[in-house]
């Protein structure tokens, strides 16, 4: 539930509700917002039901929450959450975009992609170090190599970096690094990992996974909120159907559900969204009208040669038309890029 003070609540009497709240055993999360302050009840309220939190000073109302999140909800927290990173600013008016090649492969791969992508008006890098692939055939990454690799991209091009981080044991070393830790679709219930994350202050981009509700995916933020850390971005990047045609159906109805659920700031990923380069342009574009703060696209400099996810990269110059566009797109979105 949460408890709605009224706008000329006294500090005396949050405090009061606040301490009420957590004598039953429960964590108060405020939110002081421009016009009036906001209790979150954390934890299973159920017990709670019947208690007349209405009758206290100071109290305006008592709203049940039907959704089972709490902290990632925008009814806790009506305002956007925003998180900074190195000086980009995600989650507020400017759209973010993110982009670099599935894998980290090689150094000139690495640092020419890097290069092309900022030219172009990318905000932030991404390039797996540890790949979570189908096959235990296929290429898995360059691992630490491929971090060190990151973090010279960074210092070359002053872009801030995202890399996957699949297990609670390389947290300490992936974060070592990275900026932003990206947890993917197979490991978005990975509960241990998620817990891992929420323990520490770098920014998680949560991709949904490819079998699981919104209200799941919101679950699993919650675990990261709950640990602590404020700080997640979610991702949506195509869920599996009946259609074959494409990789995944890239789920674009849960881009403004997702902004009326919660504060947290909302990417698109239209590269393993669509599984198709030609298909990434128009359904990026298509995420945005739809109200994504932000999208990730991956980017390679000879997709043909690509260890991963070719068929589905960007060209550099091919992704610089695509920034053209959006250029001349958003100002009708009233955001800025
Ligand atoms: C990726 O971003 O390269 C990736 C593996 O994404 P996902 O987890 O969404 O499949
Ligand atoms: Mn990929």
């Amino acid at each position: 539930m949460i408890i709605v003070m009224k706008h000329q609540a006294t500090l005396e009497e949050i405090s009061a509700v606040v301490s009420q709240v957590e004598a039953r055993g429960y964590r108060a999360h405020l939110s002081h917002g421009t016009e009036r302050t906001i209790i979150g009840v954390v934890g299973d309220d159920r017990p709670l039901e019947n208690h007349q939190f209405e009758l206290l000073p100071g109290v305006e109302k008592v709203v049940r929450i039907l959704q089972p999140f709490k902290l990632a909800s925008r009814d806790f927290h009506p305002e956007n959450t925003i998180v900074r990173v190195r000086g980009v600013t995600i989650g507020g008016k400017q759209i973010v975009v993110i982009a670099g090649p599935c894998a980290v492969e090689s150094r000139s791969q690495l640092l020419e992609t890097a290069y092309a992508v900022k030219e172009a008006g990318a905000s932030i890098l991404r390039g797996g170090a540890y790949k979570p692939r189908t096959s235990p055939y296929s290429f898995q990454g360059l691992g630490e190599d491929g971090l060190e690799l990151l973090a010279e991209a960074r210092e070359a091009t002053g872009l801030p970096i995202i890399t996957e981080v699949m297990s609670p044991e390389a947290v300490p070393i992936v974060g070592k690094y990275t900026d932003i830790f990206q947890i993917g679709a197979r490991n978005m219930q990975n509960y241990a990992l998620l817990h891992a994350v929420g323990k520490t202050r770098t920014p998680v981009f949560l991709k949904r996974g490819m079998m699981n509700t919104v209200q799941e995916w919101l679950m699993s933020a919650e675990y990261v909120l709950s640990g602590g850390n404020q700080q997640v971005i979610v991702c949506e990047r195509g869920i599996r159907t009946f259609e074959t045609a494409t990789r995944n159906t890239l789920d674009i109805n849960a881009i403004p559900l997702l902004k009326q659920w919660t504060h947290l700031p909302v990417f698109a990923d239209p590269s393993h969204g669509t599984g198709k380069w030609e298909l990434v342009a128009p359904t990026a574009k298509a995420c945005l009208a739809a109200g994504a703060d932000g999208l990730i696209i991956e980017v390679h400099p000879h997709p043909e040669q690509a260890l991963s996810d070719g068929v589905q990269s960007l060209k550099p110059e091919r992704f610089k038309e695509l920034m053209e566009d959006l250029r001349r797109l958003v100002p009708a979105l009233d955001r800025t890029i």
